[in-house]
Formats: structure tokens, sequence, C-alpha cells
């Protein structure tokens, strides 16, 4: 079994009115994203939805605009995503509030539960909490699948650069 792991698609991250929005290269994944969801659903793996979850207080907001707090619409799931992610009884939301998806989250505990031969990653930024995760996944030695049609970042010199050091230092497959 494999499960899939869907990063920060967010309102605040994907909407042209969010606070932090990813810009063009971020919407263009998300039928891709969509996609995979649905792929998943139809073979019965589980899908975990990595979500930004801030206090108002949190010191990231030192070095990025206000952005996903708790509870907001900037904190919600895209609207591609909101009804699969209610509807779909192996679905999960876990909230985060670093780039990393593990730190203060159940994920490790939820994924040794799960124990998936590979672990899909989906999302943005590739180069900030896609990489954080991804490299926490690299810990734990999980084999690992980042789509190339499934990331994103603001920063495309950024984005190739993640890519790369996922791939060559992480030991990531990138396809
Ligand atoms: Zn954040």
């Amino acid at each position: 079994m494999n499960a899939l792991m869907v990063i920060d698609l967010l309102k605040d991250f994907l909407e042209p009115q969010g606070a932090l929005y990813c810009g063009e290269a971020a919407r263009q994944i998300i039928p891709f994203v969509t996609a995979k969801v649905t792929e998943f659903r139809q073979k019965e793996q589980p899908v975990i939805f990595i979500m930004d979850a801030h206090q108002k207080d949190d010191l990231e907001f030192n070095r990025f605009p206000v952005h996903c707090l708790a509870g907001s619409w900037g904190a919600e799931l895209i609207d591609d995503l909101a009804d699969q992610a209610e509807e779909y009884a192996l679905a999960k939301k876990i909230f985060k509030q670093r780039y990393s998806g593990f730190y203060g989250t159940p994920l490790a505990e939820n994924l040794r539960e799960l124990a998936p031969e590979e672990v899909q990653v989906v999302g943005v930024c590739t180069n900030i909490c896609v990489l954080y995760t991804v490299e926490e996944l690299c810990n734990r030695d999980y084999k690992v699948v980042v789509y190339r049609q499934g990331v994103a970042s603001f920063d495309l010199q950024a984005h190739n650069w993640a890519l790369a050091q996922m791939e060559s230092v992480l030991g990531t497959n990138v396809l």
C-alpha cells in the first residue's frame, strides 16, 4: 500500500486573494493533485492532507506575512479538494505550525501505523514545506516519490534546486 501526502493545498497559498499566494505555477498543479487524490481513492489507499494552521502570534510571522490562521478561510483546503477530504474515509488531516509536517504533529505515529511501502508527495512550496517534510521522511527511511507536476513554488529557481536536492541528497524518486 502507498500513501499520498498533499502538502498545503490551502486557500492562502493557492487563491490569488490569499495571504501568501504562490502564483500561477502553484495553480497549475491543482488538476494533477486532484487526479492523484481521485486515483488513491479508487485504489482505497490513504491520503494525508498536511495543513498549515497558525496561531496569530506565531513566530513564523517574523519571516512571512500572516497566513493560514487556524480556523480561517485561508487555512482551508482549496475547494477542489475540500469534499474529497471530507467524504473519504481514508483521508486524514494533519495540522502543522512549522515547515515540516512532522514537527509537533501526530504524523510520525500515523505513518508508522499505515506502514506504507512508498509515500508519494505533492503540494507547495517545493523548497519549503515539501522539502522539509521529505527530509523527515528520508530520516525515517520511507521510500519517497515526488511528482514534478505535483509540486510548485513562487520561486522557480528554488523549486528546481529543491527537486535536485531531494533527488541527489535525500534519495527521493523525482518523477
Ligand atoms: Zn506557515
